[in-house]
């Protein structure tokens, strides 16, 4: 069995930037507490806080002076709560996700509904809600027609940057489609990040290379969900893994290629450990 790795996997620019912007912060020697986990993916929780870096699931919970803001980033009520609290405040926002939350605030300024193509739960998307003000809606393409039909007739477009592309294109043409009657302005704001639509056409290859996929990264992480939903498109057998520990000898009986890929937020050193584990059925070779 060969194992075959994805050419584009793991931890985005934005991650990295996040972790090591906390990291150096923390080894100041004073602690920080995170608002939220920093990825979702609980091995990186664990790393930093063995660095001094903390967590907190919400402004209550903090304790300390010091607060990060992760790199899905938080809305204005959110900053401004921490700022009434006296906290000094480590932004590690990603610029890509900055950029959605400007587009937001000005358009909804501008008096444009902002739609957001994504999941209202998620916490990027819970943010960018919050620039928006009471003009912002999140949702995917079954539920276009839950939008009320007062909404303004100026429609602002946006995705969570994690989406599928292909999918961000069929989204936009079925609202104009569904709501051609009631909307007199259309823009569509490409927030795609191309770090995770990168790792997902990487992911579609490897699964044109071989016969079961292992998707590594945390069950919480939109974006390791993705690339198990592309490879298991492509028809493979898939599996989504958080660590080596998970792995089954008996996935891959009789299996001749295996590809491992991972999510933005999975950090090398899991990874590592995955390919060690099935190292030990094979032998490894490069993509
Ligand atoms: S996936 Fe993209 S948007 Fe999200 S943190 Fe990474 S680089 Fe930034």
């Amino acid at each position: 069995m060969q194992i075959i790795r994805a050419s584009d996997m793991g931890f985005c620019w934005g991650v990295r930037r996040a972790v090591d912007m906390m990291e150096q912060q923390a080894a100041g020697g004073l602690p920080i507490i995170s608002l939220g986990s920093v990825v979702h993916n609980e091995q990186v929780v664990e790393h930093l806080r063995g660095r001094g870096v903390g967590v907190a699931a919400s402004a209550a919970e903090l304790s300390g002076d010091r607060v990060a803001i992760t790199a899905h980033g938080v809305g204005p009520q959110v900053l401004q709560e921490l700022r009434e609290m006296g906290k000094e405040i480590i932004d590690t926002t990603c610029p890509i996700v900055t950029r959605s939350q400007r587009w937001a605030k000005k358009l909804a300024d501008e008096g444009f509904a902002i739609v957001i193509f994504g999941d209202p739960n998620h916490k990027e998307v819970r943010g960018v809600l919050q620039w928006a003000g009471n003009r912002g809606y999140a949702i995917t393409e079954d539920e276009i027609d839950s939008l009320p039909g007062d909404m303004p007739s100026r429609v602002a477009v946006l995705s969570q940057t994690t989406h599928n592309p292909q999918r961000f294109a069929n989204f936009v043409a079925l609202l104009l489609r569904k709501r051609i009657d009631r909307i007199s302005d259309l823009q569509m704001i490409n927030t795609l990040c191309h770090a995770t639509s990168g790792q997902q056409a990487a992911a579609e290859e490897l699964a044109g290379l071989v016969d079961i996929v292992v998707v590594v990264g945390g069950r919480e992480s939109a974006n390791t969900r993705h690339l198990v939903e592309v490879c298991q498109a492509r028809g493979v057998a898939t599996h989504h893994v958080e660590t080596e520990s998970e792995l089954q000898p008996a996935w891959f009986d009789g299996r001749e290629r295996v590809g491992v890929t991972a999510g933005a937020s999975t950090p090398d050193f899991v990874i590592d450990a995955v390919i060690a584990r099935l190292e030990q059925f094979s032998s490894a070779v490069p993509a």
